[in-house]
């Protein structure tokens, strides 16, 4: 990370999260601060523009954002205008704060680009200040078909932190939901609608805005058919939420209850079009390297075995990066459902090292996070590399990849963290690997 950076000194963004920081003598702050404090001014204060919820009158019912003090807007204010960063500036701030998964960082940064060029290109959003990106000519009728994308990967390898991080340094409204708990629509559960009214809160309830929006659907891979026969009971958790999520996924007009929960027919709705909002979805897809493998080991034996049988090629992750769509079909998605999924990329499994790196290197490394909870209490907190060796050993085990790391980190710290605030006379504590592998009590060093 470059550490000639600016930052905003409310938010803690670096100017390359943000689409303008303005500079004060040693402070910074960025547009969205600006704008929070502009509302919590309008709150107290006439003389700011406040914001307000106005219905939209005619033919589509649903909220927009306007200013009081607003005149009729003008072309300019109907088009949206996005910061877009290039792959290379979003992977590099993915790199930041995620270890490894470099296939899947690109994938998400092209993705994203994309969906930048394909609003530009249906005229959703205008121009960018910082970029030119042009539409040619003899190519303007050519249509940009979105490409979502699928995310397979065991868990704790940060799926969903990819995501959130895309969340934080992007220009457009992002949810997350997470599939296990839906169903389809009149059945026990959260209709797949709210998912997208997660999406319209996140934007204010500027619709407009949602529209472009990203959407991360966590543990897609729970929706699966749950058999391949046909049976006599509805499957409402499984096919049927993929035919519903597949509507929203491929593009139609949603109508969103306003705030969330069952339709009923006097509600009034939020009506929104969804053919522009990018959908990523995750999920661990545990026991589909088994169905990858046999179907190359199909291959294998049918045409000149022998050429592939490469010992790299054997590992669960090797086999893994050859799914096919019809892998995914076998495994319970239904073929129109991976249609709208094009990109499909496979994450690694961390490994001890990479769990290490988890620890100690990245932005909010977990090991960073509990030095700065003791240094709040004027305590300085080291911790002995065979100790880390020792945590990462232990998350191995765990095979939950970063997730167990917090979990074996707190096992231990907290008791260190209840007692410390009622004990004045330390001023540093050292973990070692005894502290992790035997729970002994840290070194503590007096004042
Ligand atoms: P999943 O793949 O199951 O969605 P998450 O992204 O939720 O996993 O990971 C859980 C936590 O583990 C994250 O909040 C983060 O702290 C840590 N983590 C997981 N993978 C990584 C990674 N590749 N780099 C850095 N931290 C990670």
């Amino acid at each position: 990370m470059a550490d000639d950076l600016d930052y905003c000194s409310f938010c803690g963004k670096s100017q390359l999260m943000v689409r303008k920081l303005v500079a004060g003598p040693d402070v910074f702050i960025c547009d969205r601060c600006v704008k929070v404090c502009i509302g919590a001014l309008a709150k107290d204060l006439d003389d700011f523009a406040s914001i307000d919820f106005v219905a939209k009158e005619g033919g589509r019912k649903g909220f927009d954002l306007k200013s009081r003090s607003d005149g009729p807007s003008s072309k300019d204010d109907e088009l949206l205008r996005f910061n877009c960063k290039s792959p290379s500036e979003l992977k590099a701030i993915l790199d930041e704060y995620v270890i490894g998964q470099d296939h899947a960082k690109k994938v998400l940064s092209v993705a994203v680009y994309n969906h930048y060029k394909r609003l530009l290109t249906s005229g959703i959003i205008s121009g960018d200040d910082t970029r030119k990106i042009t539409i040619p000519e003899e190519l303007k009728d050519v249509e940009l078909e979105k490409s979502n994308v699928l995310l397979i990967g065991p868990t704790g390898c940060g799926k969903t932190l990819l995501a959130r991080i895309l969340a934080k340094i992007l220009d457009v409204p992002f949810a997350i939901a997470d599939a296990t708990t839906l169903t389809e629509a009149g059945y026990v559960g959260e209709d797949v609608e709210n998912i997208i009214l997660r999406l319209i809160q996140n934007a204010d309830y500027n619709v407009k805005k949602a529209e472009c929006g990203i959407v991360y659907v966590d543990e897609i891979d729970k929706i699966s058919r749950k058999t391949e026969n046909v049976s006599i009971s509805r499957d409402v958790s499984g096919e049927g939420v993929q035919q519903a999520l597949l509507k929203i996924l491929e593009g139609t007009i949603c109508n969103v209850p306003p705030k969330g929960g069952r339709k009923h027919p006097e509600q009034e709705y939020i009506q929104i079009d969804t053919s522009n909002i990018l959908f990523i979805c995750g999920g661990a897809f545990i026991g589909l390297d088994k169905i990858v493998s046999e179907r190359v080991g199909k291959k294998i034996l049918g045409f000149g075995a022998g050429k592939t049988g490469r010992d790299d090629d054997k590992s669960d992750e090797a086999i893994l990066k050859k799914v096919r769509s019809e892998d995914l079909v076998h495994y319970g998605l239904i073929p129109e459902f991976i249609g709208r999924l094009p990109v499909i990329s496979v994450l690694d499994e961390l490994s001890q090292d990479d769990l290490i790196h988890v620890m100690l290197d990245i932005k909010n490394a977990m090991v960073k996070q509990y030095e700065k909870l003791f240094a709040m209490d004027g305590v300085k907190l080291t911790v002995d590399g065979d100790a880390v060796v020792s945590i990462a050993k232990e998350a191995c085990k765990l095979k939950t990849g970063a997730r167990g790391l917090r979990s074996i980190l707190e096992s231990f710290m907290v008791n260190i963290m209840y007692s410390l605030p009622s004990r004045d006379n330390v001023k540093a504590v050292n973990i070692t690997s005894d502290v992790v592998e035997k729970m002994a009590e840290p070194k503590f060093v007096l004042k």
